[in-house]
């Protein structure tokens, strides 16, 4: 089988997510794509992070109604607040695979480019394949420019849309530009916007049930 983990905040989870997954699953067959929403992610502010809880409801509600979508917990927080390290979780999946299955990891391009902060990066890159997803902002040929050089293989070239590395292979899924983040949908929920299109119609109604991201008064919580 064909896996990927696609992690992230998904604070909360939207069209732009459901579609560089959906494109991702179409190019490289991938029977399963496990949305890991991160316990406490190491990289990000968390002030303004909903809880852990709420957004991994809203991945399961986007995941309803399309069986290769799976929410995962391999990134629930733990009790210590210790944060969530990728090369921890892939280490945790490969140990749940068969010798015969292929690991993905999806990343869209802007976090592909602040990989060198991540821990044990290298690492990282020797235990999955990685699917790069282009999105509004980033130039898709530079990606190349961040693998180090000691883990390419040859001379593949970026442009190609695969970068040959020690291991694994890296791959560039071009042509995705939506122009969506979770940022714009906490805003527009704040000022009361119209969010239909930008996510999943059960996730839009979680939102409203949960008062998630309006101003402290209106919600039942924080
Ligand atoms: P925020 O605005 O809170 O940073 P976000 O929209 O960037 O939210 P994340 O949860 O940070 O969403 O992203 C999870 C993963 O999805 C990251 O790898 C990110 O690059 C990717 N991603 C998010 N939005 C898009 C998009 N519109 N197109 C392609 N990839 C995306
Ligand atoms: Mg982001």
């Amino acid at each position: 089988m064909n896996i990927a983990l696609f992690g992230g905040t998904f604070d909360p989870i939207h069209s732009g997510h459901l579609e560089a997954a959906e494109a991702a699953r179409r190019k490289f067959r991938l029977d399963r794509i496990l949305f890991v929403p991160t316990g406490h992610p190491p990289h990000k502010s968390t002030g303004h992070l909903k809880a852990f809880k709420h957004r991994y409801a809203m991945v399961a509600l986007a995941c309803s109604g399309r069986p290769r979508f799976i929410p995962s917990l391999l990134e629930a927080p733990s009790s210590d607040g210790r944060p969530s390290y990728s090369v921890e979780t892939v280490r945790k999946a490969r140990r749940m695979l068969r010798a015969r299955d292929q690991l993905y990891f999806i990343i869209g391009a802007d976090a592909f480019f602040d990989l060198p902060k991540w821990k044990d990066y290298h690492e990282l890159l020797d235990l999955a394949n990685f699917i790069v997803v282009s999105r509004p902002g980033f130039d898709p040929k530079t990606i190349g420019e961040i693998v180090p050089r000691d883990l390419v293989q040859g001379q593949t070239s970026p442009r190609a849309g695969r970068v040959a590395l020690r291991r694994t292979t890296l791959h560039i899924l071009d042509g995705m530009h939506v122009p969506l983040s979770s940022r714009q949908i906490r805003d527009a929920v704040r000022r009361g916007r119209w969010i239909a299109g930008c996510v999943a119609p059960l996730v839009r109604q979680y939102i409203r049930k949960e008062g998630l991201y309006r101003p402290a008064r209106l919600s039942h919580e924080e």
